[in-house]
């Protein structure tokens, strides 16, 4: 197991709304973020310069939060990912114009966020604490992932993967026990903008399957996803 130090990242959240802004510093401070919580625009830009990552709603009593993020763009490059109630009426193209990096539809869900936010950190160069303890090595029963070295052992045979396989592992094993969906999946391990057929997910699953030679280990839930679960 890795012994360094973890560093937490800080979040600002910029949400007048306690009942989004309650669960959502409960919710991302159990995900290992320390996170600062703000209701206004004016209050947001004094708070900026501490954070590492901006969460930023768009409907802010005081000033609207395009100018929010308009502003934070100009001074720092402290990635900003939106929380829009305004899916339909604010694009991609220009919350990206704004100085977004990216953004979630409000009503979103919280494993969405975590990971756009722990995706955003990735692209910027940053990763985070979370991030960092997860670069480590992971020991799940017989099953040892090294993140660093890029390597699967599995009672000390090391196990041949290729590129993608390993991050198709790394990835459910980021959320052992869970489902973790298909789009996202193909989102985080292929590339958001990859449009090939979802077949090579299903693929590459069969050929992850049959080389970690546990197949029980690595569930199909039909029509959502896969989840990886490893007798301990
Ligand atoms: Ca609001």
């Amino acid at each position: 197991m890795t012994t360094e130090p973890i560093v937490r990242a800080r979040l600002l959240l910029v949400e007048d709304e306690d009942a989004i802004a309650v669960p959502l510093v409960e919710g991302l401070e159990r995900e290992g973020f320390d996170v600062t919580s703000v209701r206004t625009g004016g209050a947001a830009l004094q708070a900026a310069e501490h954070a590492d990552l901006v969460l930023l709603d768009l409907g802010l009593p005081d000033v609207d939060g395009s100018d929010v993020c308009r502003t934070l763009r100009r001074s720092s490059d402290t990635p900003i990912i939106v929380l829009t109630a305004r899916g339909d009426e604010l694009d991609r193209v220009l919350l990206l114009e704004l100085g977004a990096d990216d953004y979630v539809v409000k009503p979103f869900g919280f494993r969405e966020l975590v990971a756009r936010i722990r995706a955003v950190r990735r692209r910027t160069g940053r990763p985070d604490a979370t991030e960092s303890e997860r670069q480590g090595v992971q020991q799940v029963g017989a099953l040892r992932i090294d993140r660093r070295a890029r390597r699967v052992v599995i009672d000390e045979n090391e196990i041949a993967l290729t590129p993608k396989e390993f991050d198709l592992l790394a990835r459910l094993a980021d959320d052992l026990g869970t489902v973790v969906r298909r789009d996202q999946l193909i989102e985080e391990v292929w590339d958001e903008h990859w449009w090939g057929p979802t077949k090579t997910l299903d693929v590459h699953i069969a050929s992850l399957r049959k080389k970690l030679g546990n197949p029980t280990w690595i569930t199909t839930v039909r029509s959502v996803g896969y989840r990886l679960d490893v007798a301990r």
